[in-house]
């Protein structure tokens, strides 16, 4: 199929791109990426009647520490990630998380804005970001507005964003010393969404001791999950095999997958029990080292 007949635009400030948007009211939407948004005006599943292409804006990819936040450009590639150096010296949950989407033709022009505006429950970086603990710029009319990750994805395809906000920059607290992370994910073959994800951050003190714990889940609700109770029974406790083995099941009973093409909802729940274990286990390397 091809898509339904639409007006393109291509502003090239973030103020012309809000009054387009305002212009056009409902029928207008924002393309990036274009990397799930085109496949589904393929298919009809989207149709809108203008397209507010936000690619030529300026200032919007960046990878910076400041202000104690890490801050990612909502324009900016999946390929930017993999490739810039500070998230690969000490961002390695991040770096875990874009090498395992989709493939690298799609990593060019995919941005890190679009997956989390996006809104799906099977994109990647909702659960990494759900276990660092970021936060939404989001850019309207009247300025710039935070939301927390936590308040973020409201349903499936559905986020707090509200027409004619521009996702403008995701900030995540740079975490303390002591810290690490890792992003564990099953899929059926190379380039396929998650069958299950998991996100994992720790921060442990000298005597090893957890005092933060961040964990997400991909793809087995209608919303990314954080495992809020996964990650209160490791604050305080030293994670050891015990502690990672409890804290791996209460995750797995937060999870509410459906069964579908990749796997029964009872083989689901194991993989995030499985995954949460791996992930804990690789976050606490990581922080220790
Ligand atoms: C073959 C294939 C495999 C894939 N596999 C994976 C995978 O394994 N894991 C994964 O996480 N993703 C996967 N994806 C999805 C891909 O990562 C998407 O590109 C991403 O989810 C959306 O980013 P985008 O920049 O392409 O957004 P677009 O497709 O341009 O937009 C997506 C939606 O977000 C809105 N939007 C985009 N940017 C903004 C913004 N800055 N502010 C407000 N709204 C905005 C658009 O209006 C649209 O509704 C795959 C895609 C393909 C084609």
């Amino acid at each position: 199929m091809i898509p339904q007949s639409f007006e393109y635009f291509r502003p090239e400030t973030i103020s012309e791109a809000i009054a387009l948007l305002k212009e056009h009211g409902d029928g207008a939407k924002i393309l990036s990426g274009g990397q799930s948004l085109i496949p589904m005006m393929k298919v009809r599943l989207a149709r809108p009647e203008y397209l507010i292409d936000i690619n030529r804006l300026e200032n919007l990819q960046y990878i910076k520490e400041e202000g104690g936040f890490l801050k990612i450009g909502g324009l900016t590639r999946e390929a930017d990630l993999e490739t810039s150096s500070l998230i690969r010296s000490k961002y390695p949950i991040i770096l875990d998380t874009a090498a395992m989407i989709a493939d690298p033709q799609v990593r060019n022009l995919a941005t890190v804005g679009g997956n989390l505006a996006h809104g799906d429950p099977a994109n990647d970086h909702p659960a990494t970001m759900l276990a660092l603990g970021a936060e939404i710029i989001a850019t309207g009319e009247d300025g710039e507005r935070t939301i927390p990750i936590t308040a973020f994805f409201l349903s499936v395809f559905t986020t707090a964003l509200q027409h004619g906000e521009i996702l403008t920059e995701i900030r995540i607290p740079i975490p303390p010393a002591g810290s690490g992370g890792a992003y564990f994910k099953l899929e059926r073959k190379v380039g396929d969404f998650a069958t299950v994800g998991v996100a994992a951050q720790v921060t442990l003190d000298g005597s090893g001791i957890c005092r933060r714990a961040g964990i997400g889940l991909t793809n087995v609700g209608a919303t990314p999950i954080k495992a809020v109770r996964a990650e209160d029974l490791l604050v305080g406790k030293t994670i050891d095999e015990q502690q990672i083995s409890q804290a791996a099941q209460l995750a797995a009973e937060d999870a509410q997958p459906s069964s579908d093409l990749r796997g029964p909802a009872e083989y689901k729940v194991s993989m995030v029990r499985e995954l949460t274990k791996r992930a804990l286990v690789r976050a606490s390397e990581r922080a220790v080292r």
